[in-house]
């Protein structure tokens, strides 16, 4: 079996939600109207049942509040879950959840029912910017949740945003760092973007909010990426999945990108070029060799990369090829480079 996984997603809306971020659109994010019931879960599994068999199977409650809706309503939904975990049509189940709604209780009804994975929705690590986005949670619960969750040995997913309602790129590290210590198994790192029917989308008309662009989320994201990987935790997911509805133009504004994750690696793949070519004299013919499926990362959208570093560092010539490298890793291949 693979290890990725094939996601056999079921949306659990807003229901039970005593919450109102200011960034949420739950009906608009995940582009469905009906509440999920067991019912919406076996047909999930049914749907799901031509998907190739050698990858693992995850049925995964999206939603956000999880285990804020009604005990009976989270039963009825991992009853069905724990039906096909039984029946061998899934693998494996996963939720996401708010870290308030976190308690011992809650996590041994997940146990019982056969969840492996359990997400929370920390968004900023920064109270005041908590508070600013209606998140009703503190950054103390994601840390007791989140120690909660481990215990408990389920596997924890924490999802942070960048650019929310009084955010910065030093309180975004900040953040960064914070959810680092909170020993996470992988991050979903989701840039703010402004959809239509929501708080924020009024506060933005109101010019009492300032658009997280996609430059802005680039530049940051590709800051605090290599602090959770250095960390060795992976992030599994960059920017907000793709809907018909979103890009249809429910998002109005903000950091709504269809590659955004492939932005970022690229911003990234350009820092580090730069910082090995400060070393190269000017004039120079320079090769850039990275791993083969970095060729177009390190290139950049429309070489906007190797331009960049041409005029920075004053090179005749830059070029990149594949070559034996690990990913993220960039060699500097001498042709007529010389290094001061
Ligand atoms: S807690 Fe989750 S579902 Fe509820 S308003 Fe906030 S983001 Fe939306």
């Amino acid at each position: 079996m693979s290890a990725r996984a094939s996601i056999i997603p079921v949306f659990v809306q807003h229901l039970g939600c005593p919450h109102a971020c200011v960034f949420c659109n739950q009906r608009r994010i995940s582009g469905q109207e009906r509440p999920a019931s067991a019912e919406t879960v076996r047909e999930a599994v049914r749907a799901a049942e031509s998907l190739p068999r050698d990858q693992k199977r995850e049925l995964a409650f999206y939603g956000g509040s999880f285990t804020a809706i009604p005990a009976e309503r989270q039963t009825e939904l991992l009853a069905a879950a724990k039906e096909a975990l039984d029946a061998g049509q899934i693998d494996t189940v996963r939720l996401s959840t708010r870290p308030d709604a976190i308690d011992e209780q809650v996590l041994a009804r997940l146990r019982r029912y056969g969840v492996e994975t359990v997400e929370l929705g920390a968004q900023s690590m920064d109270d005041e910017v908590l508070r600013r986005s209606g998140r009703g949670h503190t950054a103390a619960d994601v840390i007791r949740a989140s120690a909660q969750v481990k215990a408990a040995g389920f596997r924890l997913i924490l999802q942070m945003m960048t650019g929310l309602p009084g955010d910065s790129p030093g309180r975004c590290v900040e953040s960064a760092r914070r959810i680092i210590k909170c020993r996470p198994d992988g991050v979903r790192i989701y840039p703010t973007v402004i959809v239509k029917d929501t708080e924020l989308y009024e506060m933005w008309r109101r010019g009492e909010y300032r658009e997280h662009t996609v430059e802005d989320a680039v530049n940051i994201c590709a800051r605090i990426v290599p602090l959770f990987e250095r960390a060795g935790i992976p992030v599994i997911r960059l920017g907000l999945n793709p809907t018909e509805e979103l890009s249809g133009g429910a998002a109005v504004a903000g950091a709504y990108h269809p590659a955004l994750g492939e932005l970022v690696r690229s911003r990234i793949l350009y820092h580090e070029a730069a910082r090995l070519l400060k070393g190269v004299r000017p004039g120079s013919r320079v090769i850039l060799e990275v791993h083969p499926s970095q060729v177009s990362q390190m290139t950049g959208q429309h070489r906007e990369n190797l331009l960049a570093l041409r005029e920075a560092f004053a090179l005749r010539e830059i070029r990149v090829k594949p070559g034996a490298c690990a990913l993220g890793e960039i060699r500097i291949l001498a042709s007529d480079a010389d290094v001061k």
